[in-house]
């Protein structure tokens, strides 16, 4: 939303994963310099954001400053948990599924936020800031129906995810998703899962196993070689490859990926 009147930085990268950047002094510069700390929130961030923030000393973007964005506050989870959450369950975010962002009408009500905050820190900047904002509701909302047209011919469609990064997604979609490799959410695979996952992949004759780039490629591939179902590697984040450089060829790319597979 900013342009070139905002120069942004990511701490983590679009091939790393999420729940686990590793804090390297580099970033204590960055957030000591910085006048907006945007997050994604639902505890993401929780192993390795707030040390850093202690130890950076920039006030200006601690939770609760005008410094301080989570994006969360204004788009739809999934996921929320009904229950209250222990450690049986895996990993399980109890404020929801943090892996919202990949929804074309998440990333609007993401951008609409990222917009307001700017303006409010840059009340000078506030109109330029609003006609990118527009800018990028019209490219979204064409980018969109490209992506729903290449994905109808799969509505409904089974597969499987390694984890659960992709709700938002598969419901934009409308896929299924029948199971992950994970046992529970950030629980490794476990061989009495695998061969769960084996016999239900055979018996729903699903195609697909989607996984995200960070995690090991083993258990995938070896499912995918019982079943004949195939393994495709989606990027959840702009950056996980050198091309994917915005949220629009984030999403050529995984549709694109998706739909070769799918076929
Ligand atoms: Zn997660």
């Amino acid at each position: 939303m900013g342009g070139d009147r905002v120069d942004v930085t990511s701490i983590g990268r679009g091939y790393q994963d999420p729940h686990f950047i590793e804090p390297k002094p580099s970033f204590l510069l960055l957030l000591r310099n910085a006048d907006l700390l945007e997050v994604v929130g639902l505890e993401l961030e929780i192993g390795w954001l707030p040390p850093l923030l202690d130890q950076s000393r920039n006030n200006r973007i601690r939770p609760g400053q005008p410094g301080y964005l989570d994006v969360s506050q204004g788009v739809e989870i999934l996921d929320r948990p009904t229950v209250t959450v222990n450690r049986s369950m895996g990993d399980v975010h109890p404020l929801g599924n943090p892996h919202y962002w990949l929804d074309p009408a998440n990333a609007v009500r993401m951008a609409i936020q990222v917009q307001r905050k700017l303006a409010e820190l840059r009340p000078a900047d506030a109109a330029h800031f609003d006609q990118r904002l527009n800018d990028f509701k019209i490219r979204m909302n064409d980018a969109n129906k490209r992506w729903l047209t290449l994905m109808a011919p799969f509505r409904g469609a089974k597969i499987i995810t390694y984890h659960p990064s992709w709700p938002n997604f598969t419901r934009h979609f409308g896929l299924n998703v029948a199971g992950t490799v994970e046992p529970k959410p950030g629980i490794p695979p476990s061989p009495s899962h695998t061969l769960d996952l084996i016999n239900l992949i055979k018996a729903q004759k699903i195609k697909v196993i989607v996984m995200e780039p960070y995690f090991d490629r083993k258990t995938p591939n070896f499912i995918g070689e019982k079943t004949g179902a195939q393994v495709v590697v989606l990027y959840p984040s702009v950056g996980g490859r050198p091309e994917l450089t915005d949220y629009f060829k984030l999403f050529d790319y995984d549709v694109n990926e998706l739909t070769k597979a799918l076929k």
